[in-house]
């Protein structure tokens, strides 16, 4: 049916704002026309611009919000580059509303995608201090024309611009102190920015990661290359910033891609790995293996798998996409035995070492596709554990979850679309959904990470 479309481009019209979207844009209805607005918030009567016009939806540029109807979910933004930064895309929005946005989010994919109805999903986990809660920095840097020297600064929305700053509102401060004063370093000895475009040039990113419960330090440079000129007087100078310095690696990555990290990491300065503590667990981490961002929220996103795998000291259990052991090591605490699996060789290397230095000795760790390893085991576990990346789990995977059946599956999503859909095939599969926990690793962001309880029906 061909309907009329009641926008044109460059048409400036009213909207009232009455949700989000799901990358955080105001949405409004025209003349029953789905109208998307970055920057505005629900309950906002606004003007705006519309910049681009397709067959289901138009998208406009916020231009005005009518003063006396202003909605009280608006703040100030901490950050002065909130607004071109792609990194957040919240902090024009009130916290406690972010949570509940967050929640909504995980309810609506759950509806939509996963076709599950009357689904309670607990309130969102927030934090009492959401800033400087990262961990991690990895900057890239570049070069302007306009500008002598590097920069190095977040990419804007949707963009590689490169948006300078200085210090980062959601991150640790020591790290953003870091990457400034390794970057004049680089400046100081003539190292060249990597050229995207072109493909040329040496500094692709400085990337630092700061374990808040030592404050050891880590600081991985990224070249196209295999060196730097004046390497060593570049790295003698790092090591002199800071005494949490305890380690300064090279990761060589000559390739054309998004991917951060190359194949290759060299140590050029003390150890391979810094350590943190979660918990009561020591955990030593090298340059490439993954480790969650957000130190605080992750205590409480692993003591809620933990609460959800219930366990007693009895069960086998399967840890799949386990990282360096993490989760893992927090289950065998509880259980007999934890299986844990994981596709990058350096991250399980880390997970063997971490059970060994908490004298661990309950856990075994392969270095495979979850989705190839764990349908070759002749065990039955009573609880699988899965973490996977964005993408979600592999169809092979769940088909072995449900052939596997244990009583109960832990499910910890950082993406709540493919969560829905793969928890729609395990409900099929004979399993009940029964408990769905959002936790705030990501404040100011749109993401949202979740902890889910499903219990197989005929035990
Ligand atoms: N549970 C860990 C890691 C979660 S991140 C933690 O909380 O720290 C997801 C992990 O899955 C990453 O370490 C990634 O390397 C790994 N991974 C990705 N695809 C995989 C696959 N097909 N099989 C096993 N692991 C995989």
């Amino acid at each position: 049916m061909n309907r009329q479309i009641p926008v044109q481009k460059n048409q400036t019209i009213e909207l009232h704002i009455h949700t989000l979207g799901h990358d955080g844009q105001g949405i409004g209805r025209y003349e029953d026309f789905t109208v998307f607005v970055p920057e505005a918030l629900p309950g906002e009567y606004i003007q705006a611009k519309i910049i681009k016009v397709q067959k289901n939806y138009a998208v406009g540029k916020l231009l005005e919000i009518s003063d006396n109807k202003t909605a009280s979910l608006r703040v100030d933004p901490l950050c002065g580059i909130a607004k071109r930064c792609g990194g957040c895309q919240l902090q024009h929005m009130d916290y406690q509303a972010q949570l509940l946005f967050k929640q909504q989010l995980v309810i609506d994919n759950l509806e939509r995608i996963g076709k599950f109805k009357d689904i309670q999903v607990h309130p969102t986990i927030g934090m009492e201090n959401p800033w400087s809660y990262r961990n991690k920095a990895q900057v890239p840097i570049g070069s302007t024309d306009s500008e002598a020297g590097l920069i190095s600064g977040f990419y804007a929305a949707k963009s590689h611009e490169i948006i300078p700053f200085d210090s980062c509102a959601i991150q640790h401060s020591q790290n953003d102190e870091l990457v400034l004063a390794v970057r004049k370093i680089a400046e100081k000895y003539g190292v060249s920015a990597y050229n995207e475009k072109l493909h040329k040039g040496l500094l692709r990113h400085i990337v630092v990661r700061t374990a808040f419960t030592t404050n050891e330090v880590m600081v991985v440079i990224v070249v196209n290359g295999k060196s730097m000129p004046h390497q060593d007087k570049i790295i003698n100078e790092i090591a002199t910033l800071s005494a949490n310095i305890k380690s300064i690696c090279l990761s060589i990555n000559t390739k054309k891609t998004n991917v951060i990290f190359g194949e290759q990491t060299k140590v050029l300065y003390g150890s391979d790995k810094i350590f943190d503590y979660i918990g009561d667990i020591r955990f030593g981490i090298s340059a490439r293996s993954f480790y969650q961002v957000n130190p605080v929220q992750t205590e409480v996103l692993y003591t809620k798998a933990l609460e959800y795998a219930a366990l007693t000291g009895k069960e086998t259990v399967i840890d799949a996409y386990c990282g360096i052991g993490t989760i893992t090591l927090f289950l065998a605490q509880k259980a007999k035995k934890v299986y844990g699996v994981e596709i990058v060789p350096e991250a399980i290397e880390d997970a063997k070492y971490n059970a060994e230095i908490n004298g661990i000795t309950n856990v075994e760790f392969a270095v495979a596709k979850a989705e190839d390893w764990i349908p070759k085991l002749s065990i039955r576990p009573e609880v699988i554990v899965v973490d996977p990346p964005r993408k979600g789990c592999d169809q092979a995977l769940l088909d072995t979850i449900i052939d596997m059946r244990p009583k109960r599956v832990v499910y910890v999503s950082c993406n709540p679309s493919t969560l829905a859909r793969d928890l729609r095939i395990l409900a099929d599969g004979g399993y009940e959904l029964k408990e769905v926990q959002p936790v705030d690793m990501f404040p100011h962001t749109t993401h949202v990470e979740c902890v889910v309880l499903m219990s197989r029906v005929d035990k």
